[in-house]
Order: structure tokens, then sequence, then C-alpha cells
């Protein structure tokens, strides 16, 4: 399998270009608009053909290239069911499957951090695979934190329920891909977050949603642009039904 986690600066999200060598097919998840000559230049330059642009989320920091991907690409855009969103070629539900070759890329609803949030578990089934696990966990699970809660149909004690429930209950050397770092951070473990991550570490329910409740966090700098354009797959074209 090809695994690549890819950054862009401003707003610190990290996209993965997943693809499988042997096809050439590949996925972005997460991309982001000013970075689509860098991702298509990489995509040319390693011969893979876009086949899907796959959303953990409705994004209020930055605008999603799918739309703009899937204009130059052909690409199918990817949304978690339930998204609020017009123009996804596709909705994925709990448990549901995109298969590119032999990599299998199954869905883990993951909702708190909005109401729709998925992660997204990538694994190479074939049997020459080297067994490594990894799970993108969009804002859901950041390393040593985790996504806001105030916004987009976000709820403290939901997201407690998905890290916990979900996630925390995946093997322990799984790889943990964030959608976000800020302090320079690449890749975790399940096991590592489990241990140390201070918000979930130690706390139970009502103590996690008391700290989630008083973060007193600024809006993101991009939102009023970045969620009109994104209920749209970042088409901004449309951005004035929202
Ligand atoms: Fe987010």
């Amino acid at each position: 399998m090809f695994f690549r986690q890819l950054f862009d600066d401003e707003s610190k999200t990290y996209t993965y270009l997943i693809a499988n060598p042997n096809t050439k097919e590949a996925v972005l998840v997460d991309p982001v608009l000013e970075q689509v000559e860098r991702d298509r230049n990489l995509l040319q330059e390693l011969g893979f053909k876009l086949r899907y642009c796959l959303e953990t989320h409705i994004h209020a920091d930055h605008i999603t290239a799918t739309a703009k991907l899937r204009e130059l690409t052909g690409c199918l855009g990817v949304l978690p069911e339930k998204a609020q969103v017009t123009r996804a070629d596709k909705f994925i539900r709990d448990g549901e499957k995109l298969l590119i070759g032999s990599i299998l890329i199954q869905a883990i609803a993951t909702p708190g951090h909005t109401d729709s949030h998925m992660a997204y578990q990538v694994n190479d089934v074939s049997e020459a695979a080297p067994k490594e696990l990894r799970v993108l966990t969009g804002d859901a699970l950041l390393i040593r934190g985790c996504g806001r809660t105030d916004f987009q149909g976000g709820d403290a004690g939901i997201l407690f329920d998905s890290v916990t429930q979900r996630l925390f209950t995946l093997p322990e050397e799984t790889l943990v891909y964030p959608a976000h770092d800020y302090r320079g951070c690449t890749v975790s473990t399940i096991e590592e977050e489990k241990r140390w991550n201070p918000r979930f570490t130690g706390r139970d329910r009502a103590r996690f949603i008391k700290i989630m409740t008083n973060l007193e966090l600024p809006e993101p700098q991009k939102m009023m642009e970045a969620i009109p354009a994104n209920v749209h797959c970042g088409n901004i074209a449309f951005p004035e039904i929202w």
C-alpha cells in the first residue's frame, strides 16, 4: 500500500494520499483547496488515478478540494452519511467499506466533533502486505487532544463515547493519523493516546463534558467561508444556499 501524509500549514490540516501501487488507483482523504496543485502534481508524478475524495466531516477551518479535484480528475466525492451536503457522489455509512484492490477503507461513525463525523480504518488485506493497522481519526481524536464540540452539531458527551467506545477499542498497536496537528506531531498509536491523551486519560464522561464546555476557543478564521462552501463539497460557486 502507498500511504502518504501531506500537510497544509495555514490550516494545519493533514491530507492523506492512499493508493494501490498495483492498480494505480488512489484516494485522497480531507484534501484542501489551496493544495490542489500539490496533490494533482503528486498524483501525476506517481502515475496514480484518483478514484475518490473522502471526507471525515464537514470542515470549518478550510475549504475542501473535493469539488475542484472532481472537476479535474473525474473522481467521486464521498461524504459521511447524514452530512448535510449537496453535490456528494456517494455517502458512506458506519461499517461500510471502500475497496481499492486489496486496500480496505472502513468507516467508523465517530460523531461528537460534528454530528456526522467518520473515522476510517485503512488496511491492506492482501496476504503479502505487512500487518500494519492504521486509523484516520479526523478531528474526533487528535494526538494528545481532540476536536472541539461547540458548533456544527457537536456534542461533548457523544464525542467521549465515540472515542472511548469506538476508537479506544481498536487494537492498541493501530497507528493514529489525525486530521490536524498544531504542535508538530504526525502520528501516534491507540495505546499511546489511551495512556497519555489529557482529554481522556483518567477522565470520566462528566469531567470531559466540563472540560469541553469551558474551552472558550475563538471561531476558526475561515469558518464563515469554509462551512458554506463545504456543504457543497467545496464548490464555491454555490455558497448562497447556506
Ligand atoms: Fe473539524
